[in-house]
This record gives structure tokens, sequence and C-alpha cells, in this order.
């Protein structure tokens, strides 16, 4: 008997085996999708991952069916998901789910579009009907027209191009199809869109220094598999990259370029369709699941995407040829899926994507994460340095604001200081472009009664409510929770609720008070829901149609206009204030990306930087531009404390509805724990939010050697977890790890 591992959209462990009927057998390959039983009535879609003639020790239930004639996933598919499962400590069904578009997991999901056709009538295809069915219409010439011009065509014709070409009215067709001369019928057509010309335009020619950093990555990458090119804002990389991508493809192999977020997808999208045209393929979770689908069939024909071009879930795209990975803006924190699991980090994972099918990969940024500078201090990495803006720009000048000062001489307007102010106004008249950054969406963080400080609270949540003004609610930016806001004070029922802190939405409107000439736009969570409000509000800010671009993190990131002078970073401290080992390197590279969104053509950009911490060496190295002593700062403070990349961090989390048993569970989790791991283990505590949709949490954080081995670790981890849940008192216990949280 031959049997079968299969893997299932569960969250449990492991495979499933499945026994498999002869006329089966003979199909089946791995990567092919089977429709098999699941418990007392479930029937589910998983993906064969290994043929076999083991007998199991159990009663194991036959496959139903299997789906595909091919498989849907390639070997390196099926190699990455289970390198994911093992390294991210996350359930394969759970990489299934996020791996697999909606339509290939369930088994009638994925419906072709169709469209509506017109043929002729099965009566009236011989030429002797046509010419009786001519004759019968001579009282009608609009419908012998359309007659006459299908009899002559012989195909069918999509309804509207019909109607575009005969110029004729719907209701003439409706009467030849009543009257049996025409028929109806649909046609599959592909979602995807041509995408344009196959060779639109040349790469632009590389200026000397772009030559010198393109040829030292070809050179490093003999000798490397990754590669880090680090190129200040502005440099070129993008041009840079653009050349590798079309000397990989005339090699006959695939790219894969990978970008933090999906709103610079799109400005990306239009620079690369110019040189590759209908080759590019783009992929990401705004894209319908349908056309989801229909560009992974695409990657397994064989005439598959040249370029795929997309956000964190293209590295699970099958590719049949993949000659190179590009990762740009790799330092982003985006990169890494939070939650649901696999809580993978999308760079690493290129990194292993490439590495099985023998490709090379490009991490890009002007801002190094410590992890990929280390590891190209160490060797492990090439490096490649561009210094350099193109065409001899200079970096934007960085003006720092004191507002500690500014407040104390009641000189700030709100979040605004007069600097600021005077410079947006110089710019607005100049007919040059501002963006404002301030890390905070909503109107204000949290609104609080003036006479008792009592202040709303997410009723699932252990966080305040922030204020969203326009839509007139307080929401939890946890769980979605929505309350209106009340008219007077619960605790001691005064009328007296002001708002705390600024969020965009006040910003926004605090500007327009300001500056009432000017078209001000907002880019945050709130304002980019929908998939083309990103190309709106991008496309309306490039053409100069808004003169200032208000945003979250959201626009720090490699975004690319001609016309911006101006970047106001209104609250720095907001980022270095985080409790968390990393708040100073994302702080720097958050405010040296925004800086570099300034003078990017043209004359030098101006920052403009308010913070109360004037003298704290980190504001000081982004003024100066000085990556070198920012860079040595960082990684010897990480390296004497014992921090990433000079160790390895995995968070355990435990979460239930009761916190009694958090509590206990987390404790006897630390001691499992301690009897391999030692003083490795800190914790449990209480994280910063300890209650999270409406469940309670504790968190053990593992200070691991890099040293050590890695599967080993993960051998203890899983026991500690398994030997845990078999405690009945823990059966809803929910239990996760965060393997190299951010
Ligand atoms: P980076 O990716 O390093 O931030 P970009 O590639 O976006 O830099 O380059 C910044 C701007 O300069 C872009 O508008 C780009 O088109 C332009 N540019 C860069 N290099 C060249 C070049 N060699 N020829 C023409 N324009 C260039
Ligand atoms: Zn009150
Ligand atoms: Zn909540």
């Amino acid at each position: 008997m031959r049997y079968v591992e299969v893997i299932l959209p569960v969250p449990l462990e492991g495979t499933f085996t499945y026994e498999l009927p002869e006329e089966l057998a003979a199909r089946v390959e791995p990567g092919m999708r089977v429709l098999v039983p699941f418990g007392r009535s479930k029937k589910y879609v998983g993906v064969a991952l290994r043929i076999h003639n083991e007998q199991p020790g159990f009663k194991v239930k036959p496959v139903i069916q299997i789906l595909d004639e091919l498989p849907v996933l390639l070997p390196q598919q099926l190699e990455l998901w289970q390198w994911i499962s093992r390294y991210y400590l996350s359930p394969i069904g759970e990489v299934y789910k996020a791996a697999l578009p909606a339509g290939l997991k369930a088994e009638e999901g994925y419906r072709p579009k169709t469209e509506t056709y017109i043929r002729l009538a099965d009566k009236m295809r011989d030429e002797q009907s046509q010419r009786i069915g001519h004759d019968i219409l001579k009282n009608s010439p609009a419908q012998q027209e359309v007659f006459t011009a299908m009899s002559e065509r012989g195909q069918d014709i999509a309804r509207d191009e019909l109607m575009n070409v005969t110029g004729c009215t719907a209701a003439t067709l409706r009467k030849l199809i009543d009257r049996g001369f025409l028929a109806t019928c649909e046609h599959e057509v592909g979602r995807l869109g041509q995408g344009g010309e196959p060779h639109p335009e040349q790469a632009k020619p590389l200026s000397a220094a772009q030559q010198k950093a393109y040829g030292d990555v070809l050179d490093e990458m003999r000798t490397h598999d990754t590669v880090l090119l680090h190129g200040v804002t502005s440099s070129g990389k993008t041009e840079i990259y653009i050349h590798l991508i079309q000397k990989t493809i005339d090699e006959g192999r695939q790219v894969l370029f990978l970008m933090p977020e999906i709103a610079l997808t799109v400005q990306m999208m239009e620079r690369l369709r110019r040189v590759f045209g209908n080759r590019l393929g783009i992929y990401h979770s705004r894209y319908s699941d349908a056309e989801r689908v229909e560009i992974w069939q695409k990657q397994l024909s064989d005439e598959p995407y040249d370029v795929i071009l997309g956000a964190r879930s293209a590295v699970f795209l099958p590719f049949r040829r993949l000659g190179l990975v590009i990762v740009d803006e790799e330092h982003e924190t985006s990169f890494k899926q939070q939650d649901p699991a696999p809580r993978y980090h999308a760079r690493s994972v290129a990194v292993v994507l490439a590495r099985l099918y023998g490709a090379k990969t490009l991490l890009g940024t002007a801002t190094p994460s410590a992890e990929s500078l280390s590891n190209a201090q160490n060797g492990k990495y090439g490096y490649v340095s561009l210094a350099v803006r193109h065409a001899g720009l200079e970096l934007p000048e960085i003006q720092l604001v004191d507002v500690k000062d500014l407040r104390r001489r009641k000189m700030m307007r709100g979040p605004f200081s007069p600097q600021l102010i005077d410079a947006m106004r110089e710019t607005i008249e100049a007919g040059q472009q501002v963006i404002l950054f301030q890390n905070r969406r909503g109107f204000a963080p949290m609104i609080e009664c003036r006479t008792c400080g009592w202040v709303p609270r997410c009723k699932n949540c252990d966080v305040p409510l922030t204020w969203h003004k326009r839509l007139n609610i307080l929401t939890c930016h946890y769980c979605g929770y929505t309350q209106a806001i009340p008219e007077k004070c619960p605790a001691c029922e005064e009328h007296d609720m002001q708002s705390r802190g600024y969020g965009t939405e006040k910003i926004e409107d605090l500007l327009t008070d300001l500056l009432p000439e000017a078209r001000i736009a907002r880019m945050d969570l709130d304002t980019t829901r929908s998939r083309h409000a990103y190309e709106h509000l991008i496309a309306d800010f490039s053409a100069r149609r808004t003169n200032v671009l208000i945003g979250t993190q959201m626009i720090t990131k490699g975004l690319d206009f001609d016309h911006v002078r101006l970047v106001g970073i209104l609250d720095a401290d907001a980022m270095l204030n985080q409790p968390d080992f990393r708040a100073y390197e994302h702080a720097f590279t958050m405010m040296t990306q925004v800086a570099g969104r300034a003078g990017r053509k043209g004359r030098r950009g101006l920052v403009v930087l308010q913070t109360r911490s004037t003298d704290l060496p980190v504001i000081g190295q982004i003024v100066g531009h000085d990556y070198t002593k920012f860079y040595h700062d960082l990684l010897q403070e990480r390296r004497d404390f014992h921090y990433p990349p000079y160790t390895r961090l995995i968070y355990v989390y435990l979460k239930h509805s009761k916190d009694t048993i958090v509590e206990t569970a987390g404790i006897e989790m630390g001691n499992r724990l301690r009897q391999w791991f030692g003083s490795r283990v800190l914790g449990p505590d209480k994280p910063a939010v300890a209650r999270v949709k409406t469940m309670f949490i504790r968190k053990l954080v593992l200070k691991l050697e890099n040293s050590l081995d890695t599967w080993k670790v993960r051998h203890y981890l899983a026991l500690a977890r398994q030997q845990l849940l078999a405690d009945k008192r823990y059966a809803a216990l929910q239990v996760y790890f965060d393997v190299d949280p951010l």
C-alpha cells in the first residue's frame, strides 16, 4: 500500500498520513493538492508532501481525490515551507495558510473570470442558413447588419466589442438572440493586465559611481551568496537594481524584487514597467485573490513573469529558474510578519529561498539593519557602499529645533515650531513641496477628563482608545473595538473631555488652519484602506496637485518625488523614547529615511527636526549624516549588552482568558525552560500591553548565544510547550514563539 504525507491548513504540528488508493497513487506527486477527509465530517484541501510505503501504526483514511494534474508547488517551495515551519516554530499548516492564495486552498475557491461572448446560433453555422437568415432580416437593417458581420467573422466575439465595431444597440442584439440567429456564451478571460509592451524603454545609463557599485556587487557575488548594498538615499540604488535585473533576465533567469510596503510598490511598479513592460508581474495582498491565483498559475506555466515585484508574501510564489532576489529597504521591520503565525522575516526567508535555487540575494538600503551590517562585517555577506547622491546632489541640510526651549518660551504653535512654519510657507510659495512626518494615526492618541483624569480604555485590551475625529469614534488600534465619545465623564460626571497628543488627523486640521491656501493630503493606514487610495495620493503628490503630504512611517520609505524641498519631523522623541533596545536604531533609520525624501532633484533639501533631546548623540549623528559613528556605537552597545545581532532572541508568549491561569502557566514554562537553558531565560513578565483581545498575556525572553545549535534549541522549545499543554488546566492556553522578534 502507498501512503502520502499531507499538509493541512490546520494549526497542528506535523503532517497527516493518508492511504493512496491504487489509481490515485499512480497520479500523485509532491506539491499536488489532494482532497482528504478530516475528523468526523470535514474535508480539506491539503498538499501532498511525501509519498511512501511506510505503514503507520494506526488506521488511516484514504485520499478522496487528487485536484491537480501538475504540482502547484515546486520542490523548492515545499522545502521552503518546511524550513519556515522548523525555524519559526510554526506548524506547517500555518505556513500553508499564509503561502497559498485562498483560491488554491478551497475546493472550489477559484472561479475563472468570464465575459459574455456572442456567437452564431448553432443552426446558423452553414452558409445556406446564413443566406436565408440574411433574407429574413431584410426588413430589419440594423439586425441584418450585425448578423452579416457575425457570418463574415465566423468566430465568437465579446459582446461589448461587437457593439463597438457594429455600433448596434443592446436591443438589436437581444432581438437577434431571441429570434435564434445569435447566441451568447461565457468565455474565460485572464485578470492579469497586459502590462504594456515587451521592451518599452532602455534602462538609464549608470553614472560612474553607480557603475562602480554595480561592478562591485557582481564581484562580491562571485564570493558571497548575499550582498549588502549600502547606498545613501537617492544614490540611484534603484537604477542599479534595474541593471542587475536586466542582466539576470538576459541570462534566462528570474528575479524576485521584494519591497516592505505596498505603498512603495506603486512607484516602483511604474519605474520597472517602463523598462520591463509585460515581463513584470506584481504580487501582494491588495490584489484580489483571483488575481493572485492567476499569477501563481502563470509562474508555473512555460511563460512565467521574468520579474516579480511584491511585498512579503511574494516569497511564497513558485519560480522555475530564480536567479536573483532583491530585498529593497532591507532594514524595514514590516518585512517581519507579526501576527498570525508563521512569524517570519521575509528578508531571512528570501535568503533561504535564493539558496534553494542557487540564486544570489541583494539587500539594499541607505540605513542597514544591525543584523545585515554585522553579517557584512563578519564576512558572511558581501558589502558594497555608494556614498554619494546621484548627479552630485548633496544630502539634505538638517536643522535641529529645540522644542523644550520653545515651549518654555511659549513659542510653539501646537506641534509646529516657528522655524517649521516659516520653512513651510517659503517652500510652498516657491512652488515646492513639503512632507510632514508624525508616527501616530488618528486624531489624538487618547482623550482624558480634564477634571479627574479619567481616560477611556479598550474593554478588550490594556490600552487607551484613540480618538478618530472624522469618524467621530474612539477606537482600539489592537482589536478594532470602537465606541462613541462619552458626552460626560463617567467617573466625575463633568463635561470636560479633552484630547492629548497629536495624531496625523489633528496635524492635518491644525495645518489647514495655519496654511489655509495649501493643499494638504494625509497618508496613513486610515486613508489607504483601498487598493487605489495609495495610487491616488502618490499620483496627486507627484503631479504637485497637493503641496503638503502628512504621514506616518508609511511615507518614510523609498518614495521618490522630484519637488520635495522640505521635510518636517514633528516629534522625534516619540521614537526615541520607545521601551525597546532597538528604539535608537529605528529612530535613526526612520529619520534618515524620511530626510532622504528631501531634495532628490534640483536644489539641496531641508529637514526641520523637532525634538526635546537635542543633546542625544544619536540626534547629532542624524544631523551630521554620520553613519559610521552611529553604526559603530550601535554595534558596540549591542555587543556589550549581549543583544542581537550578537545573540539571538526568541520570545515565548502565553495567552489565556484568565489572568490567574496565564500567571501560573508562565512560571511553570519558565521553570521548564530553565532546566535546559538556565539563565538564558528571562521572565515571565507582563508585556507593555498585557491584555489584547480579551486575552491576558505573559512573555518569556530567551537570549541565546549565536553558537548554540538552532535545531536543538527548537527541539527543547517544542518539548517544553508540549509538556506544558499536556496539563489539563492549560487546555485552553495558547503558547507560541516569536523567533528573531522585532
Ligand atoms: P535610491 O533608490 O538610492 O533612493 P533612486 O534610484 O530612486 O535612488 O534615484 C534617485 C533619483 O535619481 C530617481 O528619480 C532616479 O531616476 C534618478 N537617477 C538616479 N540615477 C540616475 C541615472 N544614472 N540617470 C538618470 N537618473 C538617475
Ligand atoms: Zn472626570
Ligand atoms: Zn482593543
